[in-house]
């Protein structure tokens, strides 16, 4: 058994360092416990999935742009300055019943804590291709996010496909259509499950095209993707699509996981419920912030903001206990 913490920050993408920072400030010389990098069932990294993106440009004070591990070092970095601690661990299951909290580790130890922000985030589903994710990993032209790397020059004028038949697929269809040759989306069925306004914004643009019934087999290209193969769910048929750019949008999965029998109150898609524009979960002295809570912005910058305001909501709350 440890100390007890004051507050352990569990994630370590922009919402778990940002709440380091405003915590470690606040002098309440928080833990951050990063994980371990994992590679099943999908890619799960320390720094969160900016790890996974080439050039962050949408970022305030950036002008320039700055790589996604890059700006998680520096994010680390400014934490540590002001006495952030950290544990290269996962979190594999939390007891809320009674307090102190207590996190089990995946070294079998058991950390004490008055207060907890968890800010583990939520992957990006992946289709599974070895060369897709390959070319996600190096920056070849594989993303589960346009809105971070859509506007990247690589792309521009290019032919680009969207994977996916969700509100998330034709958004990123729709925004890459300012900036792609031509968009293709690339749907597993003959209908979308996305809302009627979005599939009508994607059948009224003059450069998307929706491939129905067809999926990706294979992802090609050496360095950079040079095009997918399909194929046709009806007719078998195969065939390659030339491509500068595939963009996964395929749903997210939250990692919460290690929730599971916390008491923590998930909604339906396994996000952590919030009390409205707080970070307060149902469990008084547990804040959640980031992705993990967040099925709708999921931007670095909007994660950022909630790690800032789950910091101060713990800050309240610890105070609070002495007061
Ligand atoms: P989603 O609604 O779960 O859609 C996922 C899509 O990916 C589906 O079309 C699904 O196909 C397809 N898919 C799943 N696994 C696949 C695979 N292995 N290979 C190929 N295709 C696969 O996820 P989402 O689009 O990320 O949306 C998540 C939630 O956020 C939804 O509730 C959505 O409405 C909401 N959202 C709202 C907005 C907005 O309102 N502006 C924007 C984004 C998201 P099938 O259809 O065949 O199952």
């Amino acid at each position: 058994m440890s100390d007890i913490e004051n507050v352990v920050i569990i994630g370590s993408g922009p919402a778990g360092w940002t709440a380091a920072i405003y915590a470690a400030r606040a002098d309440l010389k928080p833990l951050v416990v990063v994980g371990v990098p994992k590679t099943q069932p999908s890619i799960v990294l320390p720094g969160g999935q900016l790890m996974l993106t080439t050039e962050v440009e949408n970022y305030p004070g950036f002008p320039e742009g700055i790589t996604g591990p890059d700006m998680m070092e520096a994010f680390q970095k400014q934490a540590e300055r002001f006495g952030t601690r950290t544990r290269g661990e996962d979190i594999v299951s939390c007891d809320f019943s009674s307090k102190p909290f207590k996190l089990e580790t995946s070294k079998g130890e058991t950390i004490l804590a008055k207060s907890v922000i968890v800010a583990t985030g939520a992957t990006a589903n992946w289709m599974g291709l070895d060369n897709e994710m390959r070319l996600a990993r190096s920056g070849g032209g594989v993303s589960a996010c346009a809105v971070c790397d859509g506007a990247l020059p690589a792309f521009r004028d290019q032919p680009l496909a969207v994977v996916g038949g969700g509100d998330s697929a034709l958004e990123e269809a729709s925004y890459l259509t300012k900036f792609g040759s031509k968009v293709y989306i690339i749907h597993r069925r003959d209908e979308f499950r996305a809302s009627k306004a979005m599939q009508k914004r994607i059948f009224n643009s003059p450069n998307a095209e929706v491939l129905w019934n067809k999926v990706v087999l294979d992802v090609l290209g050496d360095e950079v993707i040079t095009g997918v193969l399909l194929k046709d769910t009806i007719t078998g048929e195969e065939s390659t699509l030339d491509l500068r750019g595939l963009f996964v949008a395929i749903g997210h999965t939250p990692t919460t996981s290690f929730l599971d029998g916390s008491g923590i109150e998930l909604d339906d898609a396994k996000y952590i419920q919030l009390n409205t524009r707080s970070s307060k979960t149902n469990i008084d002295g547990v804040f959640a912030a980031g992705d993990v809570a967040d099925s709708e912005y999921r931007q670095a910058v909007s994660a950022a903001g909630m790690g800032c305001i789950a910091a101060l909501d713990a800050e309240h709350y610890i105070s609070s206990l002495s007061g």
